[in-house]
Protein backbone atom coordinates (compact mmCIF):
# COMPACT_ATOMS: atom_id res chain seq x y z
CA UNK A 1 0.00 0.00 0.00
CA UNK A 2 1.33 3.52 -0.70
CA UNK A 3 1.40 5.52 2.19
CA UNK A 4 3.16 8.52 1.02
CA UNK A 5 3.37 11.56 3.24
CA UNK A 6 1.16 14.75 2.04
CA UNK A 7 3.54 17.57 1.42
CA UNK A 8 3.56 21.22 1.52
CA UNK A 9 0.90 21.79 -1.33
CA UNK A 10 -1.35 19.18 -0.45
CA UNK A 11 -1.42 20.84 3.37
CA UNK A 12 -2.37 24.05 1.85
CA UNK A 13 -4.72 22.54 -0.38
CA UNK A 14 -6.93 20.78 2.73
CA UNK A 15 -6.32 24.20 4.81
CA UNK A 16 -8.17 26.09 1.80
CA UNK A 17 -11.06 23.49 1.53
CA UNK A 18 -11.41 23.98 5.38
CA UNK A 19 -11.81 27.33 5.37
CA UNK A 20 -13.77 27.70 2.52
CA UNK A 21 -15.93 25.26 4.72
CA UNK A 22 -15.60 27.36 7.46
CA UNK A 23 -17.20 30.59 6.17
CA UNK A 24 -20.13 29.08 4.00
CA UNK A 25 -20.82 27.61 7.44
CA UNK A 26 -20.42 31.04 8.84
CA UNK A 27 -22.76 33.32 5.93
CA UNK A 28 -25.35 30.14 6.56
CA UNK A 29 -25.89 30.95 10.10
CA UNK A 30 -25.22 34.63 10.86
CA UNK A 31 -26.67 36.26 7.89
CA UNK A 32 -30.28 36.78 8.66
CA UNK A 33 -31.35 37.79 5.19
CA UNK A 34 -28.95 36.86 2.40
CA UNK A 35 -29.48 39.48 -0.62
CA UNK A 36 -29.34 36.53 -3.29
CA UNK A 37 -32.41 34.67 -1.69
CA UNK A 38 -34.70 37.84 -1.17
CA UNK A 39 -34.29 38.30 -5.22
CA UNK A 40 -34.72 34.14 -5.95
CA UNK A 41 -37.45 33.58 -3.83
CA UNK A 42 -39.61 36.74 -4.35
CA UNK A 43 -43.42 35.17 -4.97
CA UNK A 44 -44.17 38.07 -7.07
CA UNK A 45 -41.13 37.60 -9.45
CA UNK A 46 -43.14 35.54 -11.76
CA UNK A 47 -46.94 37.20 -11.63
CA UNK A 48 -44.78 40.51 -12.39
CA UNK A 49 -43.13 39.61 -15.15
CA UNK A 50 -46.86 38.54 -16.72
CA UNK A 51 -48.04 41.53 -15.91
CA UNK A 52 -45.31 43.68 -17.66
CA UNK A 53 -46.10 40.79 -21.01
CA UNK A 54 -48.01 43.78 -23.40
CA UNK A 55 -51.00 41.41 -24.59
CA UNK A 56 -51.86 40.92 -21.10
CA UNK A 57 -51.33 44.35 -19.83
CA UNK A 58 -55.03 45.08 -18.73
CA UNK A 59 -57.02 48.47 -19.55
CA UNK A 60 -56.07 51.38 -18.01
CA UNK A 61 -59.37 53.11 -17.19
CA UNK A 62 -58.75 56.55 -15.89
CA UNK A 63 -56.99 57.25 -13.02
CA UNK A 64 -58.61 60.47 -12.25
CA UNK A 65 -55.97 62.28 -11.08
CA UNK A 66 -56.18 65.57 -13.38
CA UNK A 67 -57.63 68.51 -11.64
CA UNK A 68 -60.81 68.72 -13.47
CA UNK A 69 -62.31 65.89 -11.86
CA UNK A 70 -62.30 67.39 -9.11
CA UNK A 71 -63.83 70.50 -10.19
CA UNK A 72 -67.40 71.24 -10.19
CA UNK A 73 -68.67 67.95 -8.32
CA UNK A 74 -71.77 69.29 -6.74
CA UNK A 75 -73.05 70.88 -10.25
CA UNK A 76 -72.25 67.35 -11.54
CA UNK A 77 -73.96 65.56 -8.79
CA UNK A 78 -77.32 67.68 -9.54
CA UNK A 79 -76.71 67.06 -13.37
CA UNK A 80 -77.09 63.08 -12.22
CA UNK A 81 -79.71 63.12 -9.69
CA UNK A 82 -81.88 65.96 -11.74
CA UNK A 83 -81.94 64.82 -15.05
CA UNK A 84 -80.03 61.61 -15.58
CA UNK A 85 -81.90 59.39 -12.75
CA UNK A 86 -85.15 61.14 -12.70
CA UNK A 87 -85.81 60.33 -15.94
CA UNK A 88 -85.53 56.40 -14.69
CA UNK A 89 -81.43 56.03 -16.40
CA UNK A 90 -81.10 53.21 -13.49
CA UNK A 91 -77.50 51.02 -14.95
CA UNK A 92 -74.54 52.41 -11.71
CA UNK A 93 -72.21 52.01 -14.03
CA UNK A 94 -73.76 54.55 -16.39
CA UNK A 95 -74.56 56.61 -13.21
CA UNK A 96 -71.18 56.66 -12.10
CA UNK A 97 -69.39 57.42 -15.56
CA UNK A 98 -71.44 60.50 -15.79
CA UNK A 99 -71.01 61.52 -12.10
CA UNK A 100 -67.01 61.12 -12.91
CA UNK A 101 -66.62 62.38 -16.39
CA UNK A 102 -65.67 65.77 -15.72
CA UNK A 103 -68.00 67.61 -19.02
CA UNK A 104 -66.76 71.15 -18.46
CA UNK A 105 -63.35 70.04 -19.56
CA UNK A 106 -65.02 69.32 -22.88
CA UNK A 107 -66.74 72.28 -24.03
CA UNK A 108 -65.85 75.71 -24.87
CA UNK A 109 -64.83 78.58 -22.57
CA UNK A 110 -68.04 80.98 -23.56
CA UNK A 111 -70.46 77.67 -22.75
CA UNK A 112 -68.84 77.41 -19.17
CA UNK A 113 -71.74 78.21 -17.25
CA UNK A 114 -74.08 76.30 -19.15
CA UNK A 115 -72.63 72.81 -19.55
CA UNK A 116 -74.45 70.69 -16.39
CA UNK A 117 -77.75 72.20 -18.09
CA UNK A 118 -79.90 70.12 -19.34
CA UNK A 119 -79.47 70.77 -23.17
CA UNK A 120 -77.01 70.12 -26.06
CA UNK A 121 -74.37 73.17 -26.51
CA UNK A 122 -72.16 73.58 -29.61
CA UNK A 123 -68.55 72.42 -29.63
CA UNK A 124 -66.19 74.04 -32.26
CA UNK A 125 -66.52 73.51 -36.44
CA UNK A 126 -70.22 73.64 -35.82
CA UNK A 127 -70.79 70.82 -33.99
CA UNK A 128 -72.87 69.66 -30.63
CA UNK A 129 -71.81 67.88 -27.80
CA UNK A 130 -75.03 65.91 -26.71
CA UNK A 131 -77.61 66.81 -24.30
CA UNK A 132 -76.46 64.94 -21.10
CA UNK A 133 -79.63 62.79 -20.40
CA UNK A 134 -78.83 61.93 -24.61
CA UNK A 135 -75.42 60.86 -23.66
CA UNK A 136 -76.67 58.62 -20.18
CA UNK A 137 -79.64 56.79 -22.39
CA UNK A 138 -77.33 55.75 -25.05
CA UNK A 139 -74.73 54.70 -22.44
CA UNK A 140 -76.87 52.59 -20.53
CA UNK A 141 -78.55 50.86 -23.60
CA UNK A 142 -75.26 49.38 -24.46
CA UNK A 143 -75.12 47.32 -21.50
CA UNK A 144 -71.44 47.88 -21.83
CA UNK A 145 -69.11 46.27 -18.66
CA UNK A 146 -65.55 45.61 -17.75
CA UNK A 147 -64.68 43.43 -20.63
CA UNK A 148 -66.74 45.60 -23.67
CA UNK A 149 -64.43 46.58 -26.43
CA UNK A 150 -66.53 50.18 -27.94
CA UNK A 151 -66.86 52.06 -31.43
CA UNK A 152 -68.24 55.14 -31.40
CA UNK A 153 -68.71 56.96 -34.91
CA UNK A 154 -68.61 60.74 -34.54
CA UNK A 155 -66.22 61.94 -31.76
CA UNK A 156 -66.95 65.43 -31.65
CA UNK A 157 -65.75 66.73 -28.36
CA UNK A 158 -64.51 63.64 -26.86
CA UNK A 159 -67.23 63.18 -24.22
CA UNK A 160 -69.29 60.60 -24.98
CA UNK A 161 -66.23 58.53 -25.75
CA UNK A 162 -64.89 59.66 -22.38
CA UNK A 163 -68.13 58.35 -20.58
CA UNK A 164 -68.06 54.79 -22.34
CA UNK A 165 -64.29 54.58 -21.31
CA UNK A 166 -64.90 54.66 -17.64
CA UNK A 167 -66.79 51.95 -17.84
CA UNK A 168 -65.53 49.68 -20.95
CA UNK A 169 -62.09 48.04 -21.86
CA UNK A 170 -61.28 50.39 -24.38
CA UNK A 171 -63.07 53.01 -27.24
CA UNK A 172 -62.37 53.33 -30.59
CA UNK A 173 -64.33 56.54 -31.85
CA UNK A 174 -63.65 57.75 -35.33
CA UNK A 175 -64.17 61.65 -36.37
CA UNK A 176 -64.56 62.89 -40.05
CA UNK A 177 -63.53 66.38 -39.33
CA UNK A 178 -60.06 66.20 -38.94
CA UNK A 179 -59.28 69.35 -36.45
CA UNK A 180 -61.94 68.16 -34.26
CA UNK A 181 -60.17 64.54 -34.22
CA UNK A 182 -57.30 65.92 -32.95
CA UNK A 183 -58.32 68.62 -30.40
CA UNK A 184 -60.27 65.39 -28.50
CA UNK A 185 -57.69 63.30 -28.91
CA UNK A 186 -55.35 65.49 -27.20
CA UNK A 187 -57.86 66.53 -24.30
CA UNK A 188 -58.62 62.66 -23.79
CA UNK A 189 -55.23 61.56 -23.45
CA UNK A 190 -54.48 64.91 -20.72
CA UNK A 191 -57.53 63.66 -18.75
CA UNK A 192 -55.91 60.41 -18.61
CA UNK A 193 -58.32 58.42 -21.08
CA UNK A 194 -55.56 56.26 -22.22
CA UNK A 195 -58.32 53.29 -23.30
CA UNK A 196 -59.34 55.61 -25.72
CA UNK A 197 -58.33 55.84 -29.23
CA UNK A 198 -59.29 58.38 -32.06
CA UNK A 199 -58.75 58.33 -35.69
CA UNK A 200 -59.57 60.54 -37.83
CA UNK A 201 -61.79 59.69 -41.07
CA UNK A 202 -64.98 58.25 -42.28
CA UNK A 203 -66.94 56.47 -39.48
CA UNK A 204 -69.51 54.47 -42.34
CA UNK A 205 -66.74 52.18 -42.77
CA UNK A 206 -65.78 51.54 -39.30
CA UNK A 207 -62.90 50.30 -38.01
CA UNK A 208 -62.95 46.55 -39.20
CA UNK A 209 -58.70 46.22 -37.82
CA UNK A 210 -60.36 46.97 -34.82
CA UNK A 211 -63.42 44.96 -34.19
CA UNK A 212 -65.92 43.58 -33.81
CA UNK A 213 -67.40 45.59 -31.17
CA UNK A 214 -69.26 44.60 -28.37
CA UNK A 215 -71.32 47.88 -28.62
CA UNK A 216 -71.42 50.46 -31.53
CA UNK A 217 -72.63 53.82 -30.82
CA UNK A 218 -73.26 56.14 -33.74
CA UNK A 219 -73.57 60.32 -32.46
CA UNK A 220 -74.47 61.59 -36.08
CA UNK A 221 -77.76 61.17 -37.99
CA UNK A 222 -77.11 58.55 -40.76
CA UNK A 223 -79.74 58.40 -43.42
CA UNK A 224 -79.19 54.27 -43.54
CA UNK A 225 -77.38 52.37 -41.48
CA UNK A 226 -73.88 51.55 -42.97
CA UNK A 227 -73.60 47.97 -43.57
CA UNK A 228 -69.78 48.15 -42.36
CA UNK A 229 -70.88 49.00 -39.08
CA UNK A 230 -73.67 45.83 -39.10
CA UNK A 231 -70.62 43.64 -39.87
CA UNK A 232 -68.20 44.77 -37.26
CA UNK A 233 -71.00 44.09 -34.62
CA UNK A 234 -70.05 41.07 -32.56
CA UNK A 235 -72.93 38.40 -31.85
CA UNK A 236 -74.60 39.46 -28.78
CA UNK A 237 -73.72 42.70 -29.72
CA UNK A 238 -75.61 46.23 -29.15
CA UNK A 239 -75.11 49.23 -31.46
CA UNK A 240 -77.17 52.58 -30.96
CA UNK A 241 -77.28 55.36 -33.39
CA UNK A 242 -80.16 58.03 -34.74
CA UNK A 243 -81.06 57.72 -38.09
CA UNK A 244 -82.98 59.73 -40.41
CA UNK A 245 -86.69 58.51 -41.74
CA UNK A 246 -88.36 59.22 -44.63
CA UNK A 247 -90.18 61.72 -43.13
CA UNK A 248 -86.96 63.65 -41.89
CA UNK A 249 -87.43 62.81 -38.28
CA UNK A 250 -84.53 61.28 -36.69
CA UNK A 251 -85.26 58.26 -34.35
CA UNK A 252 -82.69 56.47 -31.84
CA UNK A 253 -83.00 53.32 -33.21
CA UNK A 254 -81.14 50.04 -31.62
CA UNK A 255 -79.88 47.02 -33.09
CA UNK A 256 -79.20 44.09 -31.22
CA UNK A 257 -77.45 40.94 -32.90
CA UNK A 258 -77.97 37.50 -31.62
CA UNK A 259 -75.69 34.73 -30.95
CA UNK A 260 -76.77 33.15 -34.23
CA UNK A 261 -76.00 36.64 -35.81
CA UNK A 262 -79.88 37.22 -36.15
CA UNK A 263 -80.82 41.36 -36.52
CA UNK A 264 -83.25 43.16 -34.42
CA UNK A 265 -84.43 46.74 -34.38
CA UNK A 266 -86.21 48.44 -32.19
CA UNK A 267 -87.15 52.44 -32.36
CA UNK A 268 -86.38 54.09 -28.86
CA UNK A 269 -87.23 57.35 -29.05
CA UNK A 270 -87.16 60.46 -31.29
CA UNK A 271 -83.80 62.97 -31.27
CA UNK A 272 -82.07 65.69 -32.93
CA UNK A 273 -78.07 65.00 -33.99
CA UNK A 274 -76.16 66.85 -36.27
CA UNK A 275 -75.99 64.50 -39.62
CA UNK A 276 -73.33 61.99 -40.72
CA UNK A 277 -71.73 63.11 -43.64
CA UNK A 278 -69.30 61.09 -45.94
CA UNK A 279 -70.10 58.47 -47.73
CA UNK A 280 -73.11 57.61 -45.87
CA UNK A 281 -75.04 60.46 -47.74
CA UNK A 282 -73.60 59.51 -51.40
CA UNK A 283 -75.94 56.37 -51.53
CA UNK A 284 -79.11 55.61 -52.20
N1 LIG B 1 -70.19 62.31 -29.46
C1 LIG B 1 -69.87 63.70 -29.53
C2 LIG B 1 -70.94 64.52 -30.20
C3 LIG B 1 -70.86 64.31 -31.59
S1 LIG B 1 -71.64 65.43 -32.68
C4 LIG B 1 -69.58 64.28 -28.17
O1 LIG B 1 -69.73 63.59 -27.17
O2 LIG B 1 -69.16 65.43 -28.13
C5 LIG B 1 -71.47 64.41 -34.10
C6 LIG B 1 -70.07 64.31 -34.64
O3 LIG B 1 -70.09 63.36 -35.70
C7 LIG B 1 -69.55 65.60 -35.24
O4 LIG B 1 -68.36 65.95 -34.65
C8 LIG B 1 -69.38 65.26 -36.73
O5 LIG B 1 -68.27 65.91 -37.32
C9 LIG B 1 -69.16 63.77 -36.68
N2 LIG B 1 -69.46 63.04 -37.92
C10 LIG B 1 -70.41 63.31 -38.87
N3 LIG B 1 -70.36 62.41 -39.85
C11 LIG B 1 -69.36 61.53 -39.54
C12 LIG B 1 -68.80 60.40 -40.16
N4 LIG B 1 -69.25 59.94 -41.33
N5 LIG B 1 -67.78 59.74 -39.56
C13 LIG B 1 -67.29 60.18 -38.38
N6 LIG B 1 -67.75 61.27 -37.75
C14 LIG B 1 -68.79 61.93 -38.30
Amino acid sequence: MDRRKMGPREHLGLLFVLVLLLSLWFVRHTSREPAFLAVTENPNAQEQERASEPNEVESTRPDHSHPAFAERVVERQRMVDSQIRSRDVKDPNTLKAMQAVPRHAFVPARYQPSVYEDHPLPIEEGQTISQPYIVAFMTEVLKLDPNSIVLEIGTGSGYQAAVCAEIARRVYTIEIVEPLAVTAAKRLKELGYSNVFVKAGDGYYGWPEKGPFDAIIGTAAADRIPPPLIEQLKPGGRMILPVRGETGFQYLILITKDAEGRLDRLNVMPVRFVPMTGEVQKRD
